[in-house]
């Protein structure tokens, strides 16, 4: 077997495992595959091993590869993980299905006006900040809930869900452990936290979705 499909099969084992080992429904939990930087020839083996879910970081190499593919493949969801720009916008609303990386007023303003625009329903996720890093994108955990307030109230996005890429260089847990309490604050039930190096203590925490990209394709 292929061995980028190898990988890909024993994510998912080790996902369903990880959500079994705390007593959740393995189904509880979505496997974002994210295939930034790779191709066709990486993403086609995880597709045929049935994989429909992938995010992707940049709106412009998302473009190039994903429209060909869905020709092909009817039912794929796309994730936008990385940050939006305001001239990427109306580009991103036709393309994914779900923006995980709402983090300004600005760019949540032009996705509601363009979601009314296209006539799209898209799944808006807000992404936080919750190790408070100056280089970072991301909303202040302290921000958190009056930005989702004015999502819903002035935007028109329906948030559903809270994004988070914990530092690096500390335990992820605490940052899971926030974004779960800010998402009880805010009335959202998607929770993406959770990559290669810390899937699994996210699926303990709750995560609903993980995204998973270097331990599926390799190194980029
Ligand atoms: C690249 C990326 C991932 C995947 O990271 P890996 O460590 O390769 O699994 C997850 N989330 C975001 C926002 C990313 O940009």
């Amino acid at each position: 077997m292929n061995g980028v499909a190898a990988r890909y099969k024993d994510i998912r084992r080790r996902v369903a495992a990880a959500a079994r080992a705390v007593g959740r429904e393995p189904d509880a939990v979505t496997l974002v595959a994210v295939s930034k930087t790779f191709g066709e020839t990486e993403i086609l083996p995880v597709i045929e091993a049935g994989q429909l879910v992938f995010g992707e970081n940049r709106v412009q190499e998302a473009q190039s590869k994903w429209p060909a593919l869905r020709q092909r493949f009817p039912g794929l969801q796309l994730h936008l993980i990385g940050p939006l720009q305001s001239n990427k916008v109306k580009d991103a609303v036709a393309l994914f299905e779900v923006i995980e990386s709402v983090d300004r007023d600005k760019i949540a303003r032009a996705i509601g006006d363009e979601l009314a625009k296209q006539d799209r329903r898209l799944e808006i996720y807000v992404q936080v900040n919750t190790g408070a890093e100056p280089q970072k994108s991301g909303i202040a955990p302290q921000e958190t809930v009056s930005f989702v307030a004015r999502c819903r109230t002035e935007y028109g996005l329906a948030v559903s869900g809270l994004m988070c890429i914990p530092p690096l260089d500390e335990d992820p847990g605490p940052h899971f452990a926030l974004l779960a309490k800010l998402a009880g604050e805010c009335g959202v039930e998607k929770l993406s936290m959770g990559m290669s190096a810390d899937f699994e203590t996210a699926v303990e925490m709750g995560a609903t979705h993980v995204r998973v990209g270097s331990a599926i394709f390799g190194e980029r």
